[in-house]
């Protein structure tokens, strides 16, 4: 599978990817989580992201698209991938569509993945996520077995930092400024899936129904 995943911070674009990797082998590529590790190691790019990420503002066209050239270059992109966050603007959904040419690939379609505004939001609030692997849980719904600490790796969860609620106020209006044109931009394509995203599994069988077809 080659798909795109678009959908407001805190659609479930990153549970559905983790659910679509086990089905079939495709990576999952979170420029979220690629910027996240970089701020972390203090490298130049996570240095030069992290105020913009801070901020829930984004990060710029030119930075996440060298980061993009090169992931999918790399060998796992093979088996498919499943792009997380990415594209988030046009110019960068135009250079995506570009680099795809140049390397020979298709993709197989843009999912969004539509939530209502008031489930998103008492969503990011209650969201924590591990600093190891990445693993998302909620305080309410799904909690780590150990307060704090990820069943999976072990590893301290936390809440990110770009999730208090003014940050998250301004994720919301910068997805609605600069990424929901997106969804206009793949229907013109003839790439986009719409889906209810009622349920996770709900969003992987609409995904599957359109692979298969
Ligand atoms: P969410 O989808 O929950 O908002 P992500 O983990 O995808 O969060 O992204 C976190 C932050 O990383 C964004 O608010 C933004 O600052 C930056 N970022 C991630 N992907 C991109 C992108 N494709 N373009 C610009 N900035 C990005």
């Amino acid at each position: 599978m080659k798909l795109i995943l678009l959908g407001a911070p805190g659609a479930g674009k990153g549970t559905v990817a983790k659910l679509l990797t086990k089905i079939d082998g495709s990576v999952q590529i979170s420029t979220g989580d690629i910027l996240r590790g970089a701020v972390a190691a203090g490298t130049e790019l996570g240095k030069q992201a992290q105020a913009a990420m801070k901020a829930g503002d984004l990060v710029s066209d030119d930075l996440i698209m060298g980061i993009m050239e090169e992931r999918l270059k790399e060998d796992d992109c093979k088996s498919g991938y499943l792009l997380d966050g990415f594209p988030r603007t046009i110019p960068q959904a135009e250079a995506l569509k570009t680099l795809l040419e140049k390397m020979g690939e298709k993709l197989d379609a843009a999912v969004e993945i539509d939530v209502p505004r008031d489930v998103i939001l008492d969503r990011l609030t209650t969201r924590r996520t591990c600093t190891g692997c990445g693993e998302i849980y909620n305080v309410k719904s799904n909690p780590p077995k150990v307060e704090g600490v990820c069943d999976k790796c072990g590893e301290p969860v936390v809440q990110r930092d770009d999730e208090t609620e003014e940050a998250i106020s301004n994720r919301l209006n910068v997805y609605n400024d600069q990424t929901a044109p997106l969804v206009g931009f793949y229907e013109k394509e003839g790439l986009l899936l719409s889906v209810d995203a009622t349920s996770s599994e709900a969003v992987i069988n609409a995904i599957q129904e359109r692979i298969n077809s």
